[in-house]
């Protein structure tokens, strides 16, 4: 096999090295032919694609973390172990960071919204609270949002109800939301418990306040036209997720079933940090990757690389994340 004319040393080496490969001519002096500042910030984030006849647009609300080492936040197998896989995937186990990935869905009569981000908080980090900024770049007004579907009542996924301002950033919106995690996390008893005690207060700062625009949803209900609920129990004891259909295609919203595009899928018995129940998270996620393996469904996934939608694909005993290509027409 012909070899690479750089070797990873002569890269390291800086571009003296390159430039002795023959690759490049003269260093250029970049300053002095500078015409344009670098705008040191990412593009707008919005991504839009079609289910069926529905226009679906994911907005990020920013990236949560760094969480911290990989074997601390994924837990379960060994720090070698889990180092290796993600080695093999051309990733690190230093610092996790995970995107969040909100969905919305404009059906013409009615506009849906998956999840809110985390709103003002910066508990994980000091890049989230972006999703009104996604939503205005993508053309959306908070106001025109009729309805906030949420997958559950954990602080990145509900939080953002209320903005900056103390007010609802959704004022028309209905909610849905499983009861059982309404109930759980809004549960004035559990404020002595310290490790949950901050997600009980912000739930009961953002659900608790707008309980009277919540309506609850139920395993196997069509709630909204083409919107059906289904319990995936576990990470939170009222996690839903939601299967979007129009024209027979389907879109599996996954909300946090899985958190790693490489660990959750390919050790899916990985228990992760902030699960209320690891081990029913485990069966919950083996039965769905199963289930969108099985009946090769996209799916979005809150938590996964932007703009996280793909597919599961069955891969020796167990799973592989397929991202699906973005289009840049729809
Ligand atoms: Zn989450």
């Amino acid at each position: 096999m012909r070899e690479l004319p750089i070797s990873r040393r002569s890269l390291l080496a800086g571009s003296t090295a390159l430039v002795g490969a023959g690759l490049l001519g003269a260093p250029i002096d970049r300053t002095a032919n500078a015409k344009a500042l670098m705008a040191n910030m990412q593009a707008p984030a919005f991504y839009r694609f079609k289910i069926g006849a529905l226009e679906a647009t994911v907005v990020s609300d920013g990236p949560i973390g760094p969480l911290g080492e990989a074997s601390t936040v994924f837990r379960g197998s060994s720090k070698e172990e889990i180092g290796t896989t993600l080695s093999d995937n051309f990733l690190g186990q230093e610092n996790v960071v995970l995107e969040q990935n909100a969905l919305l869905v404009n059906a013409g009569e009615r506009l849906m919204l998956f999840d809110t981000g985390l709103g003002a908080a910066k508990v994980f980090g000091p890049n989230t609270g972006q999703l009104v900024t996604s939503l205005n770049a993508a053309g959306i007004d908070p106001k025109e949002v009729d309805a906030v579907v949420l997958t559950h009542a954990h602080p990145d996924h509900c939080w953002g109800l209320i903005g900056a301002d103390d007010n609802p950033s959704f004022p028309n919106a209905q909610i849905y939301i499983a009861q059982a995690d309404f109930d759980f996390w809004t549960d004035e008893a559990k404020l002595g418990q310290d490790q949950i005690k901050l997600m009980i207060e912000g739930a009961r700062k953002t659900l608790q306040r707008l309980r009277d625009r919540i309506q609850f949803v139920k395993d196997g209900q069509e709630f909204l036209p083409g919107v059906h609920a289904m319990a995936t129990p576990g990470h939170t004891v009222g996690h839903m997720t939601y299967l979007i259909t129009s024209q027979s295609q389907t879109l599996c919203l996954a909300g946090d079933v899985m958190h790693h595009h490489v660990l959750s899928v390919e050790k899916p018995q990985l228990e992760f940090a902030f699960d209320t129940d690891g081990k029913q998270a485990v069966s919950t996620r083996l039965q769905l990757l199963d289930m969108l393996a099985s009946n090769r469904v996209p799916f979005l996934t809150y938590h996964f690389p932007w703009p996280g939608i793909g597919h599961i694909a069955k891969s020796g005993g167990g799973f592989r994340y397929i991202a699906a290509p973005m289009r840049m027409v729809l």
